[in-house]
């Protein structure tokens, strides 16, 4: 009866830990996208520092999409870009939704001009194609900043350098991605 016992109390153990780490992997992932949410992304860059970038970037004229063809395809827009950047980047990068329309990516490896080669790849990448939802053909763009994480950097300082220079990409015209200088 005691063995019987104390294989029921490890089984409830078990399942206990099991849910326990199912909660965290929910609470760090954002639900349409699958992608890791604001929260997980603010702690990944925190432990982040050398080769590396910092990159926030927001769908062009978003709210005019929603407006057009409803909000069911202004998410399937979100889903469809969250798709495109999976494919894009590997473990080695971070990718997440950090609300909305905008996603951040922390992008490492050696050289920095392969780093923003990469991120150019998706921004021409997203342009060129046209995404269906719900019958439509969307045809969307996207702008972005680019921050260095080089090692010793106060992160909310290249988050913000990073922001400026998204708000610096849009106001250029759009479809394209800005390099903060420090
Ligand atoms: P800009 O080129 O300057 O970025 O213009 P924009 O229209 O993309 O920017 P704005 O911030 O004005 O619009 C973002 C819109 O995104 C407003 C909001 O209603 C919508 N939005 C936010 N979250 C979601 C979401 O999860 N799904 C959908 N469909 N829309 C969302
Ligand atoms: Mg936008
Ligand atoms: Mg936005």
């Amino acid at each position: 009866v005691s063995g019987m016992l104390s294989l029921a109390a490890g089984f409830a153990l078990h399942e206990l830990t099991l849910s326990r780490a199912e909660f965290e992997k929910l609470s760090r992932t954002d639900t349409l996208s699958g992608l890791l949410n604001r929260r997980a992304f603010t702690e990944a860059l925190e432990y982040t520092e050398g080769d590396a970038s910092l990159v926030i970037f927001d769908v062009d004229r978003f709210k005019a999409i929603n407006d057009r063809f409803g909000h069911g395809c202004g998410d399937a827009v979100i889903t469809a870009v969250s798709a495109i950047l999976i494919s894009a980047f590997d473990e080695m990068s971070v990718v997440a939704r950090l609300g909305g329309e905008e996603f951040g990516i922390i992008i490492s490896g050696k050289p920095l001009e392969a780093r923003m080669e990469r991120i150019e790849g998706v921004r021409a990448r997203i342009a060129s194609g046209a995404i269906a939802a719900e019958g439509h053909d969307i045809r969307i763009t996207v702008s972005g900043g680019v921050a260095d994480l080089a090692a010793g950097r106060n992160k909310q300082a290249v988050y913000a350098s990073a922001d400026r220079a998204l708000y610096l990409a849009k106001a250029l015209g759009r479809n394209r991605f800005a390099m903060a200088v420090v």
